[in-house]
């Protein structure tokens, strides 16, 4: 069996990180089997859905490293929709009602008021032929509503929750096409997963109920249900997702400095047993995911964690990886020079702007001064080839007597104007003889 996954976001807005980590889980267990992920834009809602967040859903996957198999559209299988929903209609699965939504809510507090749980309660079922014309000739429209199977307990052994079972009597059955003639997401999604040989449904707990009435929607479709994973959803640090985090898109993240495989590597593992850590390239991450150690409690996302985690990714990645994002002339040196002090990468920008100059030192205090000419009498005659660093402070200190932070500070601020930064011993070379004996006597 080939394993087919499917990430199905609707193209409503960006992608942010809830459900970039249902993608990620996703793709992760195609991978992991050598399997398909395949990308299903649900844009059956054509009032909200835009063409510019579907550009941005690919652009997105893409960015991540995720870019899927297969792509498909709901708007495009209409026909097939239409297909299924006749077989299943002359089938008895599904039945035309004619209720306002002002009728189902008096009926809803009916129900509650007399402490029965608040399921539709079938009336439509009763009409004949006659009533249905007689509503029909009013001007009423019929929306469409799947009859689930009262003797058919239904039962799935989660991936993630474990075994699961609801009595159908308990739950409404669902509306599954408008008066309109639109779709609600429900039954298209079953009969895509179908038709796409999807074999792993993994998506949020939101969905459970869902998943209920589609376990006998693939029944009625004549095909065995796929294997689910409800993952436990996404909160942040402090509880709720908060708006600002949870309206976190990848390009506000990529904006801020944040590489797609810090992201990848932190929503892969948070609410899971297994560590975060920082992996830059995801083989890890696909040999590892197991849905039996998913949590059932809520992943808390982290913005902190996130930053961390990236900068320790940046400290890894070679220059032949990061070279067209470097500013020209960065060589292999100068990014070993400056990626361990690196919270982003466009800060490397600002510190190869250091190292080549043009540059004015800060004005040195009085005191500093001899230091810093002991320094630079140094630099004069020191092998730029051997360990220049250790021949100007070892100058500096003899002529001084200082240690520590008073004897590398003042030139440390001298050459680079900051009072923290890389390793000077690796960034004295980059800067040159030059401009070093330039920058200490200025
Ligand atoms: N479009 C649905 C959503 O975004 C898809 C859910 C699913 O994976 O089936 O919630």
């Amino acid at each position: 069996m080939t394993v087919v996954t499917r990430f199905a976001p609707s193209p409503t807005g960006r992608l942010h990180v809830g459900n970039v980590r249902t993608a990620i889980h996703n793709w992760l267990w195609a991978r992991k089997h050598g399997g398909r992920f395949l990308l299903r834009i649900d844009d059956t809602d054509t009032a909200r859905s835009e063409e510019r967040f579907v550009a941005a859903i690919r652009a997105d996957l893409a960015w991540l490293g995720m870019a899927p198999d297969d792509e498909t559209r709901q708007s495009a299988r209409g026909a097939l929709y239409e297909a299924r929903f006749a077989e299943l209609r002359d089938a008895g699965w599904l039945y035309p009602c004619y209720e306002t939504p002002q009728e189902l809510e008096l009926k809803r507090k009916i129900r509650l008021g007399r402490g029965l749980p608040p399921v539709y309660d079938r009336a439509a079922l009763t009409l004949d032929d006659g009533a249905r014309a007689a509503l029909e000739a009013e001007g009423r429209q019929p929306h469409w509503r799947f009859r689930l199977d009262h003797d058919a307990p239904i039962a799935w052994d989660d991936l993630v929750r474990g075994p699961q079972q609801f009595d159908p009597a308990l739950l409404s059955d669902p509306v599954v096409r408008r008066a309109d003639g639109s779709w609600l997401y429900i039954l298209p999604s079953a009969i895509d997963d179908v038709a796409m040989g999807v074999t792993h449904v993994v998506r949020g707990e939101d969905h459970v109920s869902n998943t209920a009435a589609q376990v006998q929607m693939f029944a009625a479709l004549g095909a065995a249900p796929p294997a689910f994973a409800h993952e436990a959803l996404l909160v942040g640090s402090e509880g709720k997702l908060s708006k600002r985090l949870g309206a976190l898109g990848m390009d506000a993240l990529r904006d801020a400095g944040i590489e797609p495989q810090a992201i990848v590597a932190l929503l892969a593992r948070i609410g899971t047993a297994d560590p975060v850590e920082p992996f830059a390239d995801p083989a890890p991450l696909i040999a590892g995911i197991d849905f039996a150690r998913f949590g059932r409690a809520p992943a808390r996302f982290d913005e902190a964690e996130l930053a961390t985690l990236n900068a320790r990714i940046i400290h890894q990645i070679d220059h032949a990886a990061i070279a067209d994002r470097l500013p020209d002339g960065m060589g292999a040196e100068g990014w070993a020079a400056i990626r361990p002090n690196l919270r982003s990468v466009a800060e490397a920008a600002e510190w190869w702007r250091i190292v080549t100059g043009p540059f004015t030192p800060p004005p040195a205090a009085e005191a500093d001064r001899p230091l810093l000419a002991a320094a630079a009498e140094a630099a004069r005659a020191a092998d730029w080839a051997a360990d220049p660093w250790h021949t100007l402070t070892g100058a500096a200190k003899a002529a001084t007597g200082r240690s520590g932070k008073t004897l590398f500070l003042p030139l440390r601020l001298a050459l680079t104007g900051r009072d923290k930064g890389p390793d000077m011993a690796a960034l004295l070379p980059l800067i040159g003889r030059d401009a070093v004996i330039a920058r200490l006597e200025a």
